[in-house]
């Protein structure tokens, strides 16, 4: 389908139309989860983003292919390029062999987003997996004149890259505020300047994670399995690479020295980010004791949550803002999204109901069109929720009897939420089959109720009858006696 789709590019920081390299096809590369810890709320973000993307360029047409790396060698704990690397410490300290860890995270991440509904992407390329094409690409660098080697290591010469380049063009960060700010650490001596990073390290002898190269036995410096796997599978230069802000600098920043240094030119098209969670205003952290997984959202089991959340309420929460701005979580806001899914799902619970008139005596808008263009201009979702409740107003107006529609609005009405409730937020629905129980559960709870309250009233016992009433006002519930009995939904 043709339609102008604009994306904000970080590097141009400014919204571009997006055409696609090869028309017709999308390469796109997310950077992808450090799989040496529980799936958190921090992951959730990115996964829900670049799922938004990757669902609505297929919707538009166009045959994505969506690569997502897993970082399973090369993350140290202290920085990029000191420290133990963080599997390898777990797999010592757990007795497992560091692919046992690898696996078992990955499983857990795999469970903990499809949980969210997230799809998977096309290829997702192990680090590990991948460290013959990363040693060859270090090659090219070096041949380049752009790396040195030292002591079996080899850094990226970040102040010979900048006098031919510009080192932090993404970022918009300058080298002389970057070289006064940078500490020299304690074992960086084999480097020339504290800028400059890993692209090769040698391993220290209780190192469990190393490979032979023509260097050292060790293991790829942690920015390059980007560059070189989203150039293994989506060419010298490839749409689109997203990934949190957190990792626009150093990791992105890092990336695109990488490519032009090995290639001559950048790799990337455009480059996106999605903005970070905090949680009751505060930055996600073990030490601040706020670091919620998913599975303790999903379970309500951490003391900082007053109750669990569905994975469709925080997949919902997240998309209620748009992903560049920030979002704060907190059980006040969870709760209130919930209430606002439960109201979009009631009214397409209703709208599935509803028996078409002759004709429609209310106008309905456009809304395909304007959820469109909500995400045509740089992903929208807000805008399209808003949408989506405009239209379950004219839905509740139909069922409560105040307004007919025709047979062509319904099923226009259907379509948008099909479309874009369904397919394109990757809201799930009656697919899932605990969720069209649990619905068909409340339906019928609120319905015995109201029977409850017609019996009451037939008895002339008002006290009962008023009681139900008021306690489901309340709860949220809009009831009306209307000539066809009873009717409700929530407000
Ligand atoms: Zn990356």
């Amino acid at each position: 389908m043709e339609r102008d789709l604009l994306i904000y590019n970080s590097l141009s920081r400014a919204k571009e139309r997006f055409t696609p390299l090869h028309p017709g096809h999308v390469g796109m590369y997310v950077c992808g989860p450090t799989v040496y810890g529980d799936a958190h709320l921090g992951h959730a973000r990115p996964a829900i983003t670049f799922d938004i993307l990757y669902r609505y360029l297929t919707h538009l047409g166009y045959k994505v292919r969506y690569v997502r790396n897993i970082t399973d060698v090369g993350h140290l704990e202290h920085d990029a390029d000191e420290g133990e690397d963080k599997i390898a410490k777990k797999a010592r300290l757990e007795q497992l062999e560091p692919m046992e860890v690898v696996q078992m995270y990955l499983n857990r991440y795999h469970r903990d987003v499809d949980a969210l509904n997230v799809l998977p992407p096309s290829i997702e390329p192990h680090a590990s997996g991948h460290i013959i094409e990363q040693i060859e690409y270090i090659k090219k660098i070096l041949e380049a004149g752009y790396a040195y080697e030292s002591c079996g290591s080899v850094y990226f010469d970040v102040e010979k890259y900048n006098k031919d380049h510009n080192y932090g063009k993404l970022s918009g960060r300058n080298i002389e505020d970057l070289i006064s700010s940078t500490r020299s650490l304690d074992g960086q001596q084999e480097k020339r300047n504290p800028l400059d990073f890993a692209l090769w390290k040698k391993a220290s002898p209780e190192h469990i994670m190393h490979w032979p190269s023509p260097w050292s036995e060790g293991f790829p410096g942690w920015h390059l399995e980007c560059s070189t796997m989203g150039t293994k599978y989506l060419g010298e230069t490839f749409d689109i690479h997203g990934g949190g802000l957190d990792l626009m600098f150093p990791h992105h920043e890092c990336e695109i020295a990488q490519s032009v240094a090995a290639q001559g030119h950048e790799a990337v098209r455009y480059w996106m980010h999605n903005n970070m969670i905090t949680i009751n205003g505060k930055k996600m952290g073990k030490s601040y004791g706020n670091f919620i997984t998913l599975e303790e959202f999903y379970q309500g089991s951490h003391p900082l949550l007053t109750q669990a959340y569905s994975p469709m309420v925080i997949r919902f929460f997240i998309l209620m803002a748009h992903y560049r701005s920030t979002v704060d979580f907190s059980n006040e806001a969870l709760q209130a999204a919930e209430k606002a899914l439960m109201k979009i799902l009631d009214g397409y619970r209703r709208l599935m109901n509803l028996k078409p008139a002759e004709k429609s005596s209310v106008e309905v808008p456009d809304f395909m069109e304007q959820c469109y263009q909500a995400m045509d201009d740089d992903l929208n979702t807000p805008q399209v929720i808003a949408t989506l409740f405009e239209a379950c107003r004219i839905i509740n107006q139909a069922t409560d009897g105040g307004a007919q529609l025709s047979a062509e609005d319904l099923e226009n009405l259907r379509l948008l939420f099909t479309t874009f409730l369904v397919d394109i937020l990757g809201i799930r629905v009656s697919a899932d089959a605990d969720s069209a129980d649990s619905m068909k559960a409340y339906e019928g709870a609120v319905d015995l109720l109201l029977e409850v309250r017609n019996n009451a009233k037939a008895a002339k016992d008002w006290a009962t009858s008023d009681l139900i009433r008021d306690q489901l006002k309340a709860l949220g519930f809009n009831i009306k006696d209307t000539k066809n009995g009873v009717e409700w939904h929530l407000d």
